[in-house]
Formats: C-alpha cells, structure tokens, sequence
C-alpha cells in the first residue's frame, strides 16, 4: 500500500513537470499522443497532401522540409499544380473544365478583347460580371455572371472602365476619329505658312526697297 502510494505520488510529480494529455490526438505519423492544438487546423486539401494534415505540427514541419521541398523540384508536379489551379479557378465559377475549353473555342482560342492567343504557361481570365460580396458566392451563384475569356490585361481594362460599353464605345470612335485632329491640322498650317515665309524676311525685303 504504502510503496504504491509512492509510486503514484512520484509519477504525478512527473506528470506535473512533463504534462501529457490523457486524452489527446495520435500522430500516425510519429504515433506520439499530443494535444489538439499541437496539430495543424483541419484545412480542405488535395489528395496527395492528405496524409501530411492528419500529422501533428512537428511531424507535418518535417515533411514540408524535406519531402515537400523535393517535390516542388518536380518539373511534373509544377505542372499538376498549374492545372490543379486552373480546374479550381474553372469550379470556382461553377464550370467544368470542357464547359471552360468550349467557350475557348468558340472564341477561337483567343482573348474575345485583344485577339491574342494567352501564353504557353498561361491561361484566359474567366471574365465575369460583378457582384458584391463576391469571394463569398457559390459557385452556382457565379455561374450566371460569366462572360467569355479574357487575357489578363483586357480583364483589367474593363474593370477600370467599370465595364461601361458606352465609354469604350466612345474611345473606338475617339481613336478612329481623334476630336484634336482639326484645329492641329490647322496649328500645322498656321506653322508650314510662318516657315515658307518667315516674318524675319519680310524685314529683310522691306528694308532692301
Ligand atoms: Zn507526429
Ligand atoms: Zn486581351
């Protein structure tokens, strides 16, 4: 009785200085028992990323390091990146990648703007109508709102233009026929007529009668 009380006594002193949790989350990774804060927040992760969210913080720290660091060296997995990212830009506005490569051909696989074909390692903005509040629509919300595909740079011309056909209506036309063109024409004349004969000669020709 009396060395059991001991026992306990001195195993709660180390309980004490070293705190484990009695109820805890196991690593499958380490197979330590620790706390719930010593695990990264559950996030929505790819697939292949699954195994490490489960790890505790140390454990999924170690994996980024080494095994992470090796696969963004992967000129294979750069690319799955890049199109993991493109198919969830597309889901975002509640298409699907072949709804995303139709709308390309029918604008013929270039900016509806510009006309030019996107870089090799790029891809057509999904231009789309604004709304408010719009990071957090659904995406059957955003469905609606989808436009046609734009190059980055034309994307960002209609929204400093706040998509106002009639302003860019006004420059087509302001650029086809420039409002400045009649009075420079005239400002050249003005200015070929003093070079043809410049006020100085006109002296020069009074003094010699
Ligand atoms: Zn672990
Ligand atoms: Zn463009």
């Amino acid at each position: 009785m009396e060395s059991a009380r001991e026992t306990s006594s001195s195993d709660s002193r180390v309980f004490h200085f070293m705190p484990k949790p009695t109820k805890g989350l196991k690593c499958p990774h380490c197979k330590e028992v620790r706390f719930k804060k010593d695990f990264p927040p559950k996030t929505s992760v790819s697939e292949s990323t699954q195994l490490a969210t489960e790890w505790c913080k140390p454990c999924k720290k170690e994996y980024q390091r080494t095994y992470a660091a090796k696969r963004r060296a992967d000129p294979r997995w750069k690319d799955s990146q890049k199109e993991s990212s493109r198919v969830n830009t597309i889901t975002k506005y509640g298409l699907i990648p072949a709804e995303y490569d139709e709308i390309s051909a029918i604008q013929g696989g270039v900016c509806a703007g510009c006309g030019r074909k996107p870089n090799p390692d790029r891809h057509l903005d999904i231009d789309h109508i604004h709304q408010s509040g719009e990071k957090k629509r659904r995406p059957y919300e955003r469905l609606p709102m989808v436009r046609g595909l734009l190059c980055h740079l034309c994307n960002r011309v209609l929204g400093i233009l706040h998509d106002n056909p009639q302003t860019l209506k006004n420059l087509a036309n302001y650029l086809e026929n420039p409002p400045a063109r009649p009075v420079v024409l005239k400002a050249l004349e003005t200015m070929a007529e003093y070079l043809r004969n410049p006020p100085a000669q006109q002296v020069l020709e009074v003094r010699k009668d």
